[in-house]
């Protein structure tokens, strides 16, 4: 069997999404910025993409601006509230310990440049606390950035919540709804959100295209100077085949939550449950609010990429928040943030799970971590000193 099953680290493009991008490819490949019919057919289809993407979450076409993916939006939203706070003497940010790093080292490079940012705790089921929030805003507090859900354990902030206290604290508010868009009902008035950042390959879409929205009023920086596109928010010949595509897939990605989700959540559960039965394993983040497709899970006693490659071996696609894989030796810093110790966050798994798994997969996916898992402390030093009782179990 061969499932693929790390769709938060990015998705298959969707047929609708590829149908719509290739006449963008082949017939009208003109520059949307020249005066020739092929550029004015590019034009409008850009335009086109921009009103389908703001009636999806409740924005109006030109509060849309269109980027390279979910790191570039993050990185212009929070450089247009530092630039802001600047002139006014602001530069107090308040962010949490979980944001992805697009966050993490945009706001770390502030910190460098004579700004004060405050970490609100995830807590261990890896939500943050909108009161926390509201305690960390201060008189020069220019911004709040927190994510919508994570990447790695899933959990669903209050962002509403967080959105009320901005908007009555007169602070901007930003969030990365990467792996939320498309996923979960997203509506920037609802939520009162300043800025939300989203990524098209995380929703079914190519990758290389993002789009970041920004309410009417505040002056977005520009990141990437040059010509006039995105009226002067960011330069650069539009990706147009990527713009049309990435509408195309949201608009069918935000229509078919109600239908999809349901069973999406099923079967997250059944194997949550499955997997549940192996002994001294912990689930990552809280148990309910989190993210339809999101199972990350924690096994003592073994180590996250040999977890990998076995499954790998066994046709699934997954991930682990310990990371000799993503090119680091640290184990992942959401795994930290909630608690998790360096030996456990390193036995992490993490199944990220679409539409395509029912439960013939489900039962495939449990079983399969489950012998993996028992095969790799057969010969674990690490788990012998657990069992021998030389060392303490934690989980
Ligand atoms: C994937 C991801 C990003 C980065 O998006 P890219 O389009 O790959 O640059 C940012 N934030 C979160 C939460 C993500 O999951």
């Amino acid at each position: 069997m061969k499932i693929y099953a790390d769709n938060a680290a990015t998705t298959k493009m969707s047929q609708t999404a590829i149908d719509a991008m290739m006449p963008y490819i082949t017939d009208y490949f003109g520059n949307p910025s020249s005066l020739y019919s092929e550029g004015q057919k590019a034009r409008e289809a850009i335009e086109k993409a921009r009103s389908q993407i703001g009636r999806c979450i409740g924005a109006e076409p030109w509060e849309i601006i269109f980027t390279s993916g979910g790191s570039e939006s993050d990185n212009q939203a929070i450089l247009t509230a530092a630039r802001l706070g600047e002139k006014t003497g602001k530069k107090h940010i308040v962010s949490d310990t979980i944001e992805h790093h697009a966050v993490l080292h945009t706001l770390k490079k502030l910190e460098k440049n004579g700004f004060d940012v405050t970490y609100v705790d995830a807590g261990e089921n890896g939500i943050v606390n909108a009161a926390d929030i509201d305690a960390a805003i201060r008189e020069d507090t220019c911004l709040v950035t927190v994510m919508f859900a994570n990447n790695e354990i899933g959990t669903i902030q209050p962002v509403a919540e967080i959105g009320r206290i901005c908007r009555s604290r007169g602070v901007l508010f930003h969030t990365d709804a990467v792996q939320a868009a498309g996923h979960l009902p997203v509506n920037v008035k609802e939520l009162n959100v300043d800025m939300l950042s989203a990524s098209a390959h995380k929703f079914r879409g190519p990758k290389g295209t993002g789009f970041l929205y920004v309410r009417k009023g505040i002056k977005p920086c520009v990141l990437i100077e040059g010509g006039a596109q995105e009226r002067g928010r960011r330069a650069g010949t539009e990706n147009v085949p990527g713009i049309v595509a990435m509408a195309a897939a949201f608009e069918e990605a935000a229509s078919s939550i109600d239908r999809i989700n349901p069973s999406i959540i099923r079967m997250r559960d059944k194997i949550i449950e499955g997997l549940s039965e192996i002994p001294h394993s912990a689930l990552n983040g809280d148990r309910t609010r989190r993210l339809p497709g999101n199972i990350s899970f924690c096994f003592e006693g073994i180590e996250g990429e040999s977890l990998l490659l076995l499954l790998d071996d066994k046709g699934i696609s997954a991930s682990s928040g310990s990371a000799c894989t993503s090119g680091s030796l640290d184990p992942s810093h959401a795994l930290l943030a909630i608690g998790r110790v360096h030996d456990v966050a390193h036995g992490s798994l993490r199944l990220t799970i679409d539409e395509s798994i029912g439960d013939e997969e489900a039962d495939y996916i449990v079983a399969s971590v489950k012998s993996v898992v028992e095969y790799l402390r057969s010969f674990s030093p690490v788990w012998r000193d657990l069992v021998s009782g030389k060392t303490d179990f934690i989980l």
